[in-house]
């Protein structure tokens, strides 16, 4: 058994509360939690906890994450892997930041000298290294437009990899890295950026926001809109907001095939809703329903409460902890809600974040 006393020295500790490196501020401990800061580190930490027969979680920003109440057994592995590398060719810049560089920051920089690329990305808490894992995306953009390669360690065997887009298969908000948390650990991602290049904008709530500015937007002007649109709704950080401790959006927009999409349309009609069902196209005849739309449809306000729990009132995917709550409150609120879409429209919604310290499946199950 280990011991505290027998901890090895690159510093693992126990029993360390995880809710407050969360943004949900919520749950119990890590057995163990360790602070990665370079490559050799991890190596030590998984050689370690395989010896043990450990699990390990990789943890970055904490953004994306709901910690179950008991905590998380095994190691959690926190990245803190720094550095951002740069190389110019005629018309592009290949940056390369490693995992735990924070997100925002980067898209700051690339904004600043003027690449585009990240720049409807920007607002997003967390690290870089965690943005391939759900293919991070807003306003019309998302990581798998730009990343190039992403630098990975292998968990079974220590050693680094190269991982390109074909490998990635990144879809909405999910990647190979998503579907196979045990694999990888993320040490480093490059992203191909455009050099002196106009925004694109492809977002109708952002092209109205710009309209009445320069045409075309400068990557500048697109940041400065996207952080505006962001704080209206509470999807930036920000400490004295009653609606900070979310992971964002907590449900992900359903796909839905042609004849899915119809019997919506008829439970609705029969529920005697009487605007179209919004859409957007997504693979193949198969289209993208707004979670949101399902959910106030569904009777469920921006701003409405359940105890320590409830919708931000800014934003009616987004659950928040209104301070002192639990994850299994935040879980009743949620399955409640996914109940009644279901209930009235036949569609199951499914979570975004990442549950840690659950067991398998959906947690969104009853
Ligand atoms: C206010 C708010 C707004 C948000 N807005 C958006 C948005 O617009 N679009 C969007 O897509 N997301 C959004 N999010 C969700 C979240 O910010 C992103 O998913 C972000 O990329 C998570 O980064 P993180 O470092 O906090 O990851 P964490 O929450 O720490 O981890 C998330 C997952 O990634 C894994 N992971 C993290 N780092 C690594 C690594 N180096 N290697 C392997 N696995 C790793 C973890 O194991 C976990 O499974 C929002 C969250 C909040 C709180």
């Amino acid at each position: 058994m280990t011991t505290a006393s027998s901890l090895p020295p690159w510093g693992p500790r126990e029993r360390v509360a995880l809710a407050p490196l969360t943004t949900l501020e919520l749950g119990g401990p890590a057995r163990y939690l360790a602070e990665a800061e370079d490559q050799g580190t991890i190596v030590d930490a998984l050689r370690w906890a395989a010896g043990l027969g450990l699990p390990v979680t990789v943890l970055g920003g904490g953004s994306n994450v709901v910690v179950a109440d008991g905590g998380v057994d095994g190691l959690v592995l926190r990245i803190g892997l720094r550095g951002v590398a740069v190389e110019r060719a005629a018309d592009t810049a290949l940056v390369t930041a490693a995992a735990g560089e924070p997100w925002d920051e980067l898209v700051a920089r690339c904004v600043d000298e003027g690449w585009a690329g990240l720049e409807c990305l920007s607002g997003i808490p967390g690290t870089v290294g965690a943005t391939p894992i759900q293919n991070v995306g807003a306003y019309g953009q998302d990581v798998a437009q730009t990343i190039e390669r992403v630098r990975a360690l292998d968990r079974r065997t220590c050693e680094a990899t190269t991982l390109l887009p074909a490998d990635l298969r990144f879809g909405y908000r999910s990647s190979a890295l998503r579907e196979q948390p045990e694999r990888h650990v993320v040490l480093a991602v490059s992203f191909r950026l455009r050099v002196a290049s106009a925004a694109t904008v492809a977002y109708p709530e952002l092209g109205r926001v710009l309209a009445a500015g320069r045409q075309p937007p400068t990557v500048a002007a697109v940041r400065e809109a996207v952080l505006e649109l962001r704080r209206g709704k509470s999807m930036v950080l920000d400490a004295n907001d009653p609606n900070r401790r979310s992971a964002g959006s907590f449900f992900i927009n359903p796909v839905l095939s042609a004849p899915e999409l119809a019997a919506l349309r008829e439970r609705a009609a029969a529920g005697g809703i009487t605007d179209e069902v919004p859409t957007f196209a997504a693979d193949g005849d198969r289209c993208r329903i707004p979670a949101a739309w399902l959910i106030e449809r569904a009777g469920f306000a921006k701003g409405h409460l359940s105890g320590r729990v409830g919708i931000s009132t800014r934003h009616s995917l987004a659950l928040v902890n209104r301070g002192g709550a639990t994850a299994d409150e935040l879980l009743s609120l949620a399955r409640h809600i996914a109940a009644r879409v279901d209930e009235r429209f036949g569609v199951r919604l499914r979570p975004e974040p990442v549950f840690l310290g659950f067991p398998a499946g959906n947690p969104l199950d009853p």
